[in-house]
């Protein structure tokens, strides 16, 4: 006979479902719900902003397909939750959100933080709840965890009202619930596999689209197994990144705009025809283009173009039926094929284009020539989280992963702010592993503060900031009143680092840089590379406009 409180039955039940950890900021009525969570094995870290935190959790999720928890007190703590919980929605990642909230018992009344907050979490989840009693919370804690991870992954809300937090219950009288099992990872219909193999058959200009529905679902051996035995041509969404590695022959990542122009037949694995894949539609896809479609959302099929053949269900599971199939009677593509001398004649010429300004020593520097000395530095097998306009979108083709899940970024959300958060998480789940945190400077600022608490857990990072004095571009020097878009020149973020004990580098040249990526990389404590360049600096000319409509 044990007499048990809310805040263990609570972190008991959350440990029992495989959640092991937590991020959060703490306050009125959770506290108690954070020491608990320590002492049943629960790696809690405590964050500056519940923003960053609820974008930690949603990472967790992704890179363990277990949920990642985030722990927020009532009112604006658990608004500014919604940030996470509106990320995780955007790109299918399971989390948790636990939100504080007063003594039910003073609802109406106009209680300290009193707030709708089932209702607001609600849009953005597929499973917004309170416990009504403390006997049932191990119930709802399964299921919350079980929803998160079953069918499409997101995000879940558990509201946790103080009267649940305090109360007390003999240890008798709860049903604790098994460990609810992996997600079920269900076959596509084998009629669907022949459509499929028959259209790639057909194809004179076939493309594989790689996603992080496939990363997600831990799909790289079998992704890679089939695309090298198709000889298929494949591009990787900017998450997609690693399953197969970067610098794979096959991956035509460096043409890709053509490549999508051109196809005739795109197979997509675990990827959305969404704004990053410009709808799948003109003029960024041939009108006639023909679709393959690999996901577990049976409703994601056929959104924006009309899908010639439906693999519906887990991208790792309908990969192998795919690799059975072609094994019975194969299926390669020529390597000598017109659009193979096509897409490689596009690779050199664009090679050439970014050679030219990765290797451009001008100070000050563009972005090319950072990123390419980040790109030579990093580990194999780091984990790159990458955010800023610039930054992130020319990152995607300089900065490299050689594994999957190695690569988080604002993703399909869009999301300014994710970085440090993410790479919080990262280094939680990896810590064996060196996280590289690409930051601009403005997408830096939305939770700069972070630094702090990498410092307290002493977590390996090194976050390197592209400075150029603002969003978009910056400027050298303030107008009065100052332009909407800039920052104070030559900010020293390095110095933010170095206030809560990390390492911190300031950098303006190609030899200052040269040297304080590698010291910073090779440190095992939390480092910050502050990186000028010059404010003007910008991508290669592209063909479309980013947001084509
Ligand atoms: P990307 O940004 O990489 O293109 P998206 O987020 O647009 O990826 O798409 C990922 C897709 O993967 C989603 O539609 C989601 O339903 C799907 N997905 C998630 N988990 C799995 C899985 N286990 N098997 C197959 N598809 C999955
Ligand atoms: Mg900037």
């Amino acid at each position: 006979m044990a007499e048990l409180d809310g805040n263990t039955v609570i972190t008991r039940s959350l440990k029992q479902q495989g959640v092991d950890t937590m991020f959060g900021v703490v306050g009125f009525p959770v506290q108690g719900i954070a020491a608990a969570a320590q002492k049943e094995g629960i790696r809690y870290i405590g964050f500056r902003n519940e923003q960053a935190a609820s974008y930690a959790a949603g990472a967790v999720g992704y890179l363990t397909q277990r949920p990642g928890a985030c722990l927020v007190v009532s009112g604006p703590g658990m608004v500014h939750g919604i940030a996470g919980l509106s990320n995780a929605w955007s790109n299918c990642w399971p989390m948790i959100l636990l939100g504080g909230a007063n003594d039910s018992y003073q609802n109406e009344q106009g209680a300290f933080q009193e707030a709708p907050q089932v209702e607001s979490a609600r849009p953005f989840v597929k499973m917004s709840t309170r416990p009504d009693r403390i006997s049932r919370v191990p119930l709802y804690i399964e299921k919350a965890v079980r929803t998160s991870l079953y069918g499409r992954p997101g995000a879940v809300y558990v509201d946790l009202p103080n009267d649940i937090i305090t109360d007390t219950i003999d240890d008798s009288k709860l049903a604790w619930r098994e460990r609810c099992p992996d997600a079920p990872q269900s076959l596509a219909d084998p009629k669907a596999v022949e459509t499929a193999i028959a259209a790639l058959r057909s194809a004179e200009r076939p493309l594989v689209i790689v996603g992080k529905g496939a990363a997600y679902s831990r799909a790289e051996a079998e992704v890679r197994s089939f695309i090298e035995s198709t000889g298929l041509p494949f591009l990787p969404s900017p998450m997609g990144k690693g399953v197969v590695p970067d610098d794979h022959e096959l991956s035509i990542a460096p043409a890709r705009s053509h490549a999508l122009q051109n196809a005739d037949v795109v197979f997509l694995i675990g990827a959305r025809l969404n704004w990053i894949m410009h709808f799948g539609l003109p003029p960024r896809f041939n009108p006639n283009v023909r679709i393959v479609q690999l996901d577990v959302a049976a409703e994601e099929i056929g959104t924006n173009v009309p899908t010639e053949a439906a693999l519906v269900g887990d991208a790792k599971s309908i990969m192998t039926q795919l690799n059975d199939a072609i094994a019975a009677e194969p299926l390669r593509f020529s390597s000598e094929s017109a659009w193979w001398g096509e897409l490689n004649q596009k690779i050199e010429e664009n090679r050439e284009l970014v050679d030219a300004m990765m290797n451009d020593d001008t100070v000050p520097m563009g972005y090319y020539r950072v990123l390419r000395e980040i790109r030579d530095c990093t580990p194999r097998d780091a984990v790159i989280c990458s955010e800023g306009a610039n930054t992130m979108d020319i990152g995607r083709s300089v900065l490299n992963n050689y594994e999957p899940r190695r690569r988080l970024d604002a993703g399909s959300f869009g999301t300014m702010g994710v970085g440090l958060g993410f790479a919080i998480a990262a280094a939680a789940v990896h810590p064996d592993k060196k996280v590289v945190c690409v930051e601009g400077d403005s997408a830096f600022g939305f939770s700069g503060m972070e630094v702090e608490t990498a410092c307290r857990h002493k977590l390996p990072i090194t976050f390197v900031v592209i400075n150029n004095n603002g969003i978009g571009q910056g400027v050298d020097e303030l107008a009065d009143p100052p332009q909407p878009s800039v920052y104070t020149p030559g900010a020293r973020y390095d110095q933010v680092m170095e206030a809560f004990g990390g390492r911190g580098y300031f950098a303006t040249t190609p030899e200052e840089m040269t040297k304080y990526l590698k010291e910073a990389m090779e440190s095992s404590g939390p480092t910050l590379v502050n990186i000028m360049i010059n404010p003007k600096a910008t991508r290669k000319p592209q063909k479309f406009d980013w947001l084509t409509r």
